[in-house]
């Protein structure tokens, strides 16, 4: 059964419409991936899911309940938790305040605690730059604590748009590694990326968008056997 479902969603912004009855399925345990080049309208979907703008039209449920009807803070606290493009992390404050920052939802402060010393196993560089501020951190390491800030909010399902922007080659593999890692150990996660082949790489299945519409959906393995379309869709990455 479906976790996340959206179905015929339609999204505009005034006379432009971004998303044109957009349908699609996140399953308990998946890694599903949102490819598509600039403008398909990839991040828009996530804003809407996580409310933080309205549709025109159709239905987004999550775990049976309507999501379209709640606003951003709502949202968050179903268990769906959004990473944005641009990382959104609090410049001013130091890696574990930031990371404190995720729980913001609960009060088990024990297994709060517990999450950090979690995180700070799997991602070793937040530990040794807990006491710096986040403005001071390199590009890959604010991806990392993004990652792990959303990780303390113990999200049911983890949105992510756009984790490799602006990263060097090597940091984007680590990444997608950590990624990978991440759902093996139980995290459900919707990805939205630019670099498809990297996306494909370690997503169960995806949906391949253009200009506001979904032009091909299947399990990740099929559709990097077929690179020809992929490549008319996406360009040569
Ligand atoms: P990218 O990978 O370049 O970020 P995307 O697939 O995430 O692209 P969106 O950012 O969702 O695409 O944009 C989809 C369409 O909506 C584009 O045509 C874009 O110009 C338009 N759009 C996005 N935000 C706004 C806005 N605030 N006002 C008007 N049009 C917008």
């Amino acid at each position: 059964m479906s976790m996340l479902e959206v179905k015929n969603l339609h999204v505009s912004y005034g006379e432009v419409k971004a998303v044109k009855g957009i349908s699609l399925n996140v399953k308990q345990g998946q890694l599903v991936s949102l490819v598509g080049s600039n403008g398909a309208g990839k991040t828009t979907i996530l804003r809407t899911i996580s409310g933080l703008i309205g549709a025109t039209q159709g239905s987004i449920t999550f775990g049976g309940k309507e999501l379209l009807k709640l606003g951003a803070h709502q949202v968050t606290r179903t268990g769906l938790i959004h990473v944005p493009e641009g990382r959104m992390l609090i410049e001013d404050m130091t890696v574990n305040e930031n990371l404190r920052a995720g729980a913001f939802c609960r009060n088990d402060k024990s297994a709060i605690e517990e999450d950090i010393l979690e995180v700070e196993e799997r991602f070793p560089i937040l530990r040794q730059r807990a006491k710096q501020k986040a403005r001071t951190l390199s590009g890959g390491e604010r991806q990392m604590l993004a990652i792990a800030r959303a990780q303390l909010a113990r999200p049911r399902l983890l949105m992510l748009d756009e984790p490799s922007l602006g990263l060097a080659p090597l940091i984007v593999q680590e990444m997608f590694r950590t990624l990978s890692e991440l759902k093996k150990s139980g995290t459900t996660i919707l990805l939205v990326e630019q670099n498809a082949y990297g996306a494909l790489a370690i997503a169960d299945y995806a949906y391949v968008l253009r200009v506001g519409e979904v032009v091909a959906e299947d399990t990740a393995k099929n559709l990097l056997e077929n690179r020809d379309f992929l490549d008319a869709y996406l360009g040569e990455q």
